[in-house]
């Protein structure tokens, strides 16, 4: 492993507040985010109250209930093509925002700033496509089913693709005609205030119709989450969270969308090109240093071919260079808080203990790494089907090993979590393809790639990883509500 620390350019703090960021209802003191390779000083944010938080509600309500934004799909699509325009414009401004607030190297913020681009200009489009359907049912009788904005919509977002997935929830609740309020994440506030506030900006967006509340998830988000004003939670975090939120949500029978964690195999069948599946392990394991629900965590490898296989990743994987993801050659970044290194480092021992560590394993606490918080890429193997490394999302750059027989062992060890995200298949067998990528439980199946998503393709969770979809058409429908208008014009009532 080696270390890649360049001289960064001087940061100036970003103070945020609603006077300079009015998207942001926030009366409150200010709290600060870091930057976790360095510990610098990233931004001052403001925090919302949760008199804040019930203002955004109801400023929302006023605002849809102009309808000119609610009943104009062409207009929803040229201020989210606008967006678009502007977000393209910036992209080295918010590469550099969020490898400063989240950490993740600079060619991974790029993607994930483009893949948003396109979310938002796939979204964009379907504001003008949200057709509903007409139906003879009788005699004289017809049938007009229409697609309706659920109302006000919470869009309540993690810290580790805080870009991305703000935007992956924003996008189609707006195209869809809904106001949204966001909560960010405490860690990473700046980037998604900054990314919002340009949209907010846009002279045809009306006012309330998107709003962001900063503060912590146990009080600003539980408010949005108990609020009678609020109509659909859009959750995405860690499953416990997303569980608590359903039942919170469930006193007042809101709608409720879930995109939770993971635990996701990637199983590399003998026949595969393995220097391809060599390759998309390790994206699959250390994209943003493990920080993202579908990390390939679980590595499951076929008995015959683990030894070279597991013999090429290590020498790969100890060869990373990890370091502050503003230098172009850095691999894997930090992890985003001194609270996730310490919860990873809990896991590593548990490693330790239930199997052996063949890569990493430790904290990088030397310089150049003394200020962040760094850990090793790690790979652990000889693990029991029930250690917790293996169970548990871990959510940082920690790899476990598994091993199969034939195709059904594989199918069952891949089944074996109580997750169900996202799944990697590797071989050149197009008929077990098929057959396995059906049997495994999980919203994603990727054959011979990795950590590939497209606006058009639907994303979510089986199992404990979430319900409902984002992404793709079933994306925007999460937005609406079904509503049938039922014409009679026969003289009598029956
Ligand atoms: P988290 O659950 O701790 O927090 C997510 C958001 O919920 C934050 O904004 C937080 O402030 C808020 N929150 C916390 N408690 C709340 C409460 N009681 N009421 C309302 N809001 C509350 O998750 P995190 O640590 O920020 O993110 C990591 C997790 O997110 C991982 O489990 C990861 O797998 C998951 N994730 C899932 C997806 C997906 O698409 N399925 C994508 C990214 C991340």
């Amino acid at each position: 492993m080696s270390a890649t620390f360049s001289q960064r350019p001087a940061w100036t703090p970003l103070r945020l507040d609603a006077q300079s960021d009015p998207v942001l209802v926030a009366s409150g003191a200010a709290m600060e985010s870091f930057d976790p390779a360095t510990g610098e000083l990233v931004a001052t944010v403001a925090v919302s109250s949760t008199e804040d938080v019930d203002g955004a509600v109801e400023r929302a309500h006023d605002a849809l209930r102009t309808k000119s934004w609610r009943n104009n799909g062409a207009l929803r699509a040229r201020v989210l093509n606008r967006w678009a325009v502007r977000l393209r414009e910036n992209i080295d401004y918010f590469a550099e925002l969020i490898t400063r607030e989240q950490g993740k190297t600079v060619g991974e913020a790029r993607g994930e700033i483009l893949g948003s681009i396109g979310q938002v200009e796939y979204n964009a489009g379907l504001a003008r496509a949200l057709y509903g359907r007409a139906i003879a049912l009788n005699e004289g009788v017809h049938g007009v089913v229409l697609r309706e904005p659920v109302g006000v919509v919470a869009a309540i977002t993690p810290w580790n693709y805080p870009f991305n997935l703000t935007i992956r929830a924003v996008a189609p609740a707006l195209a869809a005609g809904n106001a949204v309020i966001v909560k960010p994440a405490s860690l990473t506030p700046a980037i998604v205030t900054k990314a919002l506030e340009m949209l907010h900006e846009d002279p045809d967006m009306p006012d309330g119709i998107l709003s962001v509340v900063v503060g912590p998830g146990g009080t600003v988000g539980d408010r949005l989450v108990r609020s009678d004003g609020i109509d659909m939670i859009a959750f995405t975090g860690d499953s416990s969270t997303g569980i608590g939120v359903m039942k919170t949500a469930a006193d007042s029978l809101k709608k409720v969308s879930l995109e939770l964690g993971g635990k996701s195999p990637n199983i590399v069948f003998a026949d595969a090109n393995l220097d391809k599946a060599l390759a998309g392990a390790v994206n699959a394991a250390f994209t943003a240093a493990g920080q993202i629900c579908t990390a390939g965590s679980r590595l499951v490898v076929e008995r015959s071919i683990h030894d070279e296989f597991m013999d090429r990743l290590a020498t790969r994987v100890r060869d990373m260079r990890v370091g502050e993801g503003l230098d172009a050659a850095t691999e894997m970044g930090p992890l985003v808080s001194a609270g996730q290194k310490k919860t990873v480092m809990d896991y590593i021992d548990i490693g330790r203990t239930d199997g052996t560590i063949v890569v990493g394993g430790n904290a990088l606490d030397e310089s150049p790494y003394s200020a962040g918080h760094f850990v090793a890429p790690t790979i652990i193997t000889d693990l029991p089907s029930d250690s917790r490394v293996i169970t548990e999302e871990i959510f940082g750059p920690v790899l476990a090993v598994q091993t199969f027989e034939d195709e059904d062992e594989a199918i069952a060890i891949a089944n074996g979590t109580e997750f169900g995200l996202a799944c990697g298949l590797w071989t050149t067998n197009l008929d077990r393809a098929w057959r396995v990528g059906r049997a495994v439980e999980s919203g994603t199946i990727w054959i011979n790639t990795y950590h590939h998503f497209y606006g058009e393709a639907e994303v979510g969770g089986f199992k404990r990883s979430g319900i409902g979809r984002q992404q793709g058409i079933e994306g925007i429908l999460e937005f609406t509500e079904t509503k049938h208008l039922n014409f009679d014009s026969n003289p009598n009532l029956w």
